[in-house]
């Protein structure tokens, strides 16, 4: 199978409204044809700012984990959770169900989202090669769990809410809640952010066989 792309083909789409229509090479920004937006080859500065925003998800990543996401006060006292200990509490009190839930979804799937986020930006920025159908399909697993994301500061509110129906007790989210909920968002803009058409912009054409379908579809030539 070989691959050519629209940039190639001398074609450019719009952010805005996606219409696709030739490339135009000058030194004004070429504005769309349809609605009038600055049309982009590549989402600008793609990578600079997907790596901009994971390393400050990363660094977030951190406090998340290590501060308290949830302060319950008591008549028996007061205590300090964070996501792990929670985990451990859930686990050991026997609500294993919730516990892998918040597991998944406050540790593993953010991790996750991370690693295979920076691994397409490396790759990208290397102008690798290495199995674009694969990392293409990565992003598209990154960009649909984006959309559950927010799962876990729901499972953070209904803790929360049982906890406060179960107890006496007055539960308040810690520091940890707002890194962790930054981590999210900052994840999701960084997805956002990531020009996935980045991956095949190298992957080779099989020389020759692309450009010359591209002469053809362009008029004869000779
Ligand atoms: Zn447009």
């Amino acid at each position: 199978m070989k691959y050519t792309t629209a940039s190639r083909a001398g074609l450019v789409a719009c952010h805005a409204c996606s219409r696709v229509q030739p490339r135009v090479r000058s030194k004004e920004p070429q504005l769309c044809t349809r609605c009038g937006a600055v049309l982009h080859r590549r989402n600008p500065d793609s990578l600079m700012r997907t790596w901009a925003l994971l390393i400050a998800a990363a660094v977030l990543y951190i406090p998340a984990n290590l501060l308290p996401v949830m302060h319950t006060s008591s008549l028996l006292g007061a205590e300090d959770d964070t996501i792990m200990s929670g985990v451990v509490y859930f686990w050991t009190s026997g609500d294993w169900p919730l516990a892998i839930i918040v597991f998944v979804a406050s540790i593993l799937v953010p991790m996750l989202k991370l690693t295979v986020l920076a691994l397409l930006t490396i790759t990208a920025q290397r102008h690798s090669t290495w199995r674009p159908l694969e990392r293409t399909k990565l992003y598209r697993i990154v960009e649909r769990i984006g959309r559950w994301s927010m799962l876990d500061i729901f499972v953070i509110t209904l803790t929360v809410a049982l906890v406060r129906f179960k107890s006496l007790a007055v539960i308040t989210a810690g520091p940890g809640a707002l890194a962790f909920g930054s981590v999210v968002i900052l994840t999701m803009i960084a997805s956002m952010q990531f020009d996935p058409r980045l991956i095949w912009d190298d992957v080779d054409t099989g020389t020759g066989d692309a450009a010359r379908a591209n002469r053809n579809t362009s008029g004869p030539t000779t």
